[in-house]
């Protein structure tokens, strides 16, 4: 492993200073000029966080972070600091994590449908692992990367996901046998299987049935005569606290699993590949209003606060960050920097985006107040699926990214990076006071859901 630390690229905050304050001095610092453009705060210290309740709640299981959710040079450059695996599903990804000075030993190129140049690429850099679901891949890995360590994607039930994978990858368990032994006839080496429930999964139950489908899967190997030891569990854990099921609740189901199916004793390597789980937290998006229209409902009484309905159209929309919604099925509401009055009058409201494009639409219904060009408005959980897709159709530009991170923080990825090796459950530490992620226990913090009785 490379022994000098990685120089990251943020600013460090004050003591007492959290990410959200940061928000308020951008916002305080652009509100005086009449750019107002918009911008990301990340705090990198939200992504120790994660990684910290990640080993508390599960132990065994490795993490192998999925690069495709977010491949901030900053946020891979953490994570490595951190130890963590990747999970490379290209070339470009391979390399991004490897001039960090990441040991191909800690990549898995989990895309079961690869490139031959891209696969050529990873067996001249070293990189082993890899994922398949199909007998024309073991034809091309006996071809071009005959000593890879080959692990079985199998399909999983994915229907209650919000981003289904399964129906593009996944071998159907009936179809593993013949897979295991066409590996074998090819002289291959097969040491695993990987699953993945979907990203954004809502059903625990999921992930049982996946680990029990892996053990079967595991049986068949063995009979065939490989050394079957890495079990990778895949991605699709919450990464923010707004999901119908919790971090935790999934761990709690996962973990008695684990241990039913694939018990310490049996040596088996546990992995995972988590993305938004790590990475959805840490960015703020703060956008600015730049244009309005008020509808009146020539039909509705004229004192009636209901007849108007208010259009805002903002700097960033479906083209760029919220790109989110279309690919991500993902439904963003702000939260208002200007805190309302106790007695504001809300209105309902539609948010678009800056493109010229109809579709770029953020918000097709919530309550707001009567805003003006030039206010503000606040996006949470930002980080995942976001900037890693966004494009800048149109000419309008990605926001800038202003990455944050405490001083403590930063102490602790240091000390965790000396020591190199994942570290010990934090039980009982003090070391570790890290400002609460953007907006937490800020007094602005109004979301605007949708209004009840507007929901189409
Ligand atoms: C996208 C992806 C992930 C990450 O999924 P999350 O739901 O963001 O955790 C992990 N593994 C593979 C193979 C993926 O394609």
């Amino acid at each position: 492993m490379n022994t000098e630390v990685p120089t990251l690229e943020f600013s460090f905050l004050e003591e007492g200073f959290s990410a959200w304050d940061i928000v308020e001095q951008k916002i305080n610092e652009s509100s005086l000029t009449d750019d107002r453009d918009a911008f990301y705060v990340c705090d990198l210290g939200d992504v120790l966080k994660k990684h910290l309740r990640w080993t508390r709640a599960l132990p065994r299981v490795t993490p192998f972070y999925a690069v495709k959710c977010n491949d901030s040079r900053a946020v891979v450059m953490t994570l490595a600091s951190l130890g963590t695996g990747f999970d490379c599903a290209s070339k470009t990804e391979i390399q991004l994590v490897q001039s960090l000075g990441v040991h191909p030993n800690r990549i898995i190129y989990a895309n079961p449908c690869k490139q031959v140049s891209q696969m050529k690429y990873a067996s001249a850099h070293g990189v082993e692992m890899m994922t398949f679901d199909s007998e024309v891949e073991l034809m091309k890995v006996a071809r071009y990367h005959d000593n890879a360590k080959l692990v079985l994607r199998i399909a999983t039930d994915d229907s209650k996901a919000v981003c289904r994978l399964s129906v593009k990858f996944g071998a159907p368990i009936k179809a593993c046998r013949g897979l295991l032994e066409r590996a074998k006839e090819l002289g291959l080496d097969v040491v695993g299987v990987s699953f993945h429930v979907g990203s954004g999964c809502t059903d625990a139950g999921t992930f049982v049935k996946a680990i029990a489908d892996a053990r079967c899967v595991f049986d068949m190997g063995e009979e065939l005569g490989f050394q079957m030891d890495l079990l990778d569990i895949g991605g699709g854990f919450p990464g923010s606290e707004d999901t119908e099921l919790s971090f935790e609740e999934i761990t709690a189901t996962i973990n008695p699993a684990l241990d039913k199916y694939f018990p310490v004793d049996s040596g088996v390597r546990i992995i995972a590949e988590p993305g938004r789980f790590y990475v959805a937290s840490a960015y703020t998006l703060v956008v600015n209003i730049i244009a309005k229209k008020v509808i009146i409902d020539e039909e509705a009484p004229i004192d009636e606060e209901d007849n108007k309905t208010l259009m805002y159209y903002v700097n960033d929309g479906v083209y760029g960050s919220f790109n989110c919604i279309l690919y991500d099925h993902a439904h963003c509401y702000p939260v208002l920097h200007k805190k309302p009055k106790p007695d504001e009058t809300m209105y309902s409201c539609s948010i678009w985006g800056p493109t010229c494009d109809g579709l770029d639409r953020i918000v097709e219904q919530c309550c707001l107040p009567d805003m003006q060009v030039g206010d503000w408005l606040v996006f949470k959980n930002m980080g995942a699926y976001t900037v890693a897709a966004s494009s800048t159709f149109n000419g309008f530009q990605r926001p800038d990214i202003h990455y944050v991170m405490s001083r403590p923080a930063w102490q602790y990825v240091q000390q965790i990076f000396a020591q190199g090796v994942l570290p010990p459950p934090l039980e009982g530490s003090s070391q570790l006071e890290i400002p609460a992620c953007c907006g937490r226990g800020s007094t602005f913090d109004m979301p605007a859901k949708p209004c009840p009785a507007n929901i189409v």
